[in-house]
């Protein structure tokens, strides 16, 4: 049922019979409303957006735990929530959350990892396949009907094989992306805080380097760390001054890691070709200069969403949830000290 109109209803079917009480931020599927539901009486914000900060303060009040999906909950929200025990985030990213506030009050945190990872090194690889040639000005050449010949020397862009993708962040995400551009025959380079074992190295064809080696010799940068105070803007000017002005930059993490100003800098100086970007420094806001960049692809931070993935992380989110209440394990929980 769409509603149009924000509110916070209790799913059907629950009894208010001293179960724990749970808030999920989003309508997401019934099957994972339903399996909360078993045990939990669950509370649903039935629209679609960022629920508005005064009401998802007023429906933490009592809640005992909380399944959030684009929604801060920073140090205020978290300690307005005096009965809450466990966040169970919907999504591998948990920069929205305090966990410094959850930490001090023994809440327990829990993302959903792995089962997004396919479909977001997919958009990944779909955004530099698609800034390479050029797919979205090809796609408006023909639609604005300005298609009137074949031609020669047209819309030429850069192919894959032989060229060096570089992999900032070398995570799930990050091979899983890496695993992409070795099927296309691409020279793999990546960087992050530790080198993986050789045997992946060896799998993926992928060699550790240093920053400046990754950004000097990358056609294609994608960015695969999380949001965090030392990645903040770990892509800024000096960063871009490196990279080759034929490179391309990707982003499916978070926009902050790149400063977007100075990507906007780069781009029209023409000292970088272009970009492929899913999430943006103030998203839902766009830099204006993007928006008019032909050689520069936009997705509205979609890394996740297919069918499958968005289902099997509301199911895990549910998970994650109730084995924390039944008093087992989460199988993924972002602070364990608070379960010593
Ligand atoms: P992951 O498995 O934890 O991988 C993160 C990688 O970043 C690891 O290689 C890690 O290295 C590295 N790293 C962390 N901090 C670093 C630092 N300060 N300097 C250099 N490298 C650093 O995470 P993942 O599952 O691949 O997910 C990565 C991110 O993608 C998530 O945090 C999320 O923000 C984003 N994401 C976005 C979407 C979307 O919709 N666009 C969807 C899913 C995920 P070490 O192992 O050495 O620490």
């Amino acid at each position: 049922m769409k509603q149009n109109h924000h509110d916070v209803r209790p799913d059907s079917g629950a009894s208010f019979s001293g179960r724990p009480k749970v808030l999920i931020t989003r309508p997401i599927q019934q099957e994972a409303i339903d399996l909360v539901s078993q045990h939990c009486e669950v509370r649903v914000h039935s629209v679609d957006e960022a629920m508005p900060a005064e009401m998802l303060m007023k429906a933490m009040r009592d809640v005992d735990g909380v399944m959030p999906s684009g929604v801060r909950l920073d140090a205020n929200v978290i300690n307005t929530a005096s009965k809450l025990r466990v966040i169970a985030n919907i999504g591998v990213g948990y920069d929205n959350i305090d966990v410094d506030a959850c930490n001090r009050r023994r809440i327990l945190v829990t993302n959903t990892p792995d089962v997004l990872t396919e479909a977001t090194a997919d958009l990944a690889f779909t955004l530099i396949l698609a800034a390479a040639r050029r797919v979205v000005e090809g796609d408006s050449y023909v639609r604005e009907l300005r298609w009137t010949h074949w031609q020669w020397n047209f819309l030429w862009g850069s192919e894959m094989r032989g060229k060096t993708l570089g992999l900032y962040g070398f995570g799930r995400i990050g091979q899983a992306t890496a695993r992409r551009g070795r099927g296309f025959g691409m020279r793999m380079l990546y960087y992050a805080r530790h080198r993986v074992p050789l045997s992946i190295e060896k799998e993926l064809a992928a060699e550790f380097v240093d920053r400046e080696t990754l950004l000097r010799e990358s056609d294609f940068l994608s960015v695969h760390v999380p949001l965090t105070p030392e990645t903040r803007h770990g892509i800024s000017g000096p960063e871009l001054a490196l990279m080759k002005p034929t490179a391309l930059v990707i982003n499916t993490a978070r926009g902050s890691i790149i400063e977007e100003e100075a990507l906007v800098e780069a781009l029209l100086a023409g000292r970088l070709a272009g970009a492929g970007l899913d999430v943006f420094e103030h998203e839902p806001q766009v830099h204006p200069s993007l928006i008019t960049m032909e050689n520069v692809v936009l997705m509205p931070h979609v890394g996740s969403a297919t069918a499958e993935t968005r289902l099997r992380m509301a199911l895990l989110a549910a998970t994650n949830l109730l084995a924390a209440f039944n008093g087992r394990r989460p199988p993924n929980v972002i602070n364990p000290e608070v379960l010593e």
